[in-house]
């Protein structure tokens, strides 16, 4: 099939990054123009030396160097810290930006990226979450398109192809896989180690999305990340532990459509770059026989509160999203370092979130002093 796309892909060396490129060699009409990583210079040069991008970022300066050492014997440009991020999310002829960077890191180089006049791929749902309403104005005054990653969110857009109104929707029904402790109860959680909690029943992710599903935090930033993306806070989590049915819409008809499939991100990252076309994918097709049955039930929100803590920022709006999820964010790097009980999660945020004043209608200033706060609030209990 003959199709060219030119893309960048913010966070190549993570988990998202990784399977974009795997579409990318696939598919050899996607080119990538440039690449980014944290500290992985290992992967991220043999990426590199592979894809043949035009430009290379490592957000961690030091390591940035090291690289440019490493590439000296090509043309690639390597660059590096935070102002680099934004150079990759906006160089070039990318018609498309990857964004799977993890955290609130993702925010200012997708603002740019839009500014730039480049559709966003979104897999950072950090971004809608924490500047959903600067992102989603910057992208219509920019005419761009934010095709979404995370798989509830492409099965809901997948759903909602042909609806042209979306005054049509009654709600949203999004699916969470409940994660490896499901049926337990907080006297049952009090000894989680990180090693427990990187195992998902379902998917193979990133450590920090990998935790957050464990606490339903992720359920919760997917709840504000729905409401950017298609403009309803008519959002209904249910467990559904096959995770084959990736979420779906209830119309005002009562009609519900859903998308279904094998648990495999590659289809959600494909259909956010080929869209609205659907090129062939090899391997996992969903096998309806195998499951026999697909289950759905109500999340325990008395153990795993902090989904109820999301529908409240989700509520109240300004800055509490970002304090929920940077309270989340260093509450994980805590919890991974031993410093924090896996129960301790959840407790954080709810003190961030009820110790720091709202802000309403925050500027991007407000949302970075939020972060800081937030932070600082977690770190010194
Ligand atoms: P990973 O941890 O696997 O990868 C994160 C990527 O971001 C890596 O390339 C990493 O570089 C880079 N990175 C880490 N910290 C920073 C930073 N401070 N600044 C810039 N770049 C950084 O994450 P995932 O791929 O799992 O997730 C990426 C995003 O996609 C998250 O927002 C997540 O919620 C979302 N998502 C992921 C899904 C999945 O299946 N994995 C599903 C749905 C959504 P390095 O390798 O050098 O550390
Ligand atoms: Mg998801």
């Amino acid at each position: 099939m003959n199709f060219e796309h030119k893309i960048s892909v913010l966070g190549s060396t993570g988990s998202i990054g990784t399977q974009t490129l795997e579409i990318a060699r696939e598919y050899k009409g996607i080119s990538i123009e440039a690449m980014s990583a944290h500290s992985n210079i290992e992967l991220l040069e043999r990426q590199a030396r592979e894809f043949k991008p035009r430009l290379v970022c490592v957000t961690d300066e030091r390591k940035a160097m090291d690289l440019k050492t490493k590439l000296a014997d090509t043309d690639i440009k390597v660059i590096g810290g935070n102002d680099g991020l934004c150079e990759a999310a906006t160089c070039g002829s990318a018609k498309t930006v990857v964004t799977a960077v993890v955290g609130i890191a993702g925010l200012v180089p997708t603002i740019e990226a839009i500014k730039a006049k480049k559709n966003i791929a979104l897999a950072n749902k950090e971004t809608l979450v924490t500047g959903g309403h600067i992102v989603t104005r910057l992208a219509e005054e920019n005419n761009i398109k934010i095709l979404p990653v995370d798989s509830e969110h492409s099965a809901i857009f997948q759903s909602l192809q042909g609806c042209r109104d979306n005054r049509e929707i009654k709600r949203i029904l999004l699916t969470a896989s409940g994660g490896p402790f499901f049926g337990k109860k907080r006297d049952e959680l009090t000894d989680i180690k990180p090693e427990d909690a990187l195992k998902h029943p379902n998917w193979n992710m990133g450590a920090k999305v990998t935790i957050d599903s464990s606490t339903l935090v992720n359920k919760g930033l997917e709840v504000m990340e729905a409401r950017w993306l298609f403009g309803t806070e008519n959002i209904k989590v249910l467990v559904h532990r096959q995770s084959v049915l990736h979420s779906a819409v209830e119309f005002c008809d009562n009609g519900v459509i859903a998308q279904l499939g094998a648990p495999d991100m590659r289809l959600p990252i494909q259909y956010a770059l080929t869209y609205p076309n659907r090129l062939p994918m090899k391997g996992n097709e969903l096998d309806l026989f195998e499951y026999g049955s697909l289950t759905f039930e109500e999340p325990d929100t008395d153990t795993f509160y902090a989904l109820s803590l999301a529908y409240e920022a989700l509520k109240d709006g300004g800055i509490k999203p970002t304090i929920f999820n940077s309270a989340d964010e260093v509450a994980v790097e805590l919890f991974m370092n031993g410093k924090l009980s896996y129960l301790g999660i959840s407790e954080a945020i709810k003190k961030a979130m009820d110790s720091i004043p709202n802000v309403e209608n925050p500027a991007i200033e407000d949302i970075f002093a939020a972060d800081k706060a937030a932070r600082e609030a977690v770190r010194s209990l």
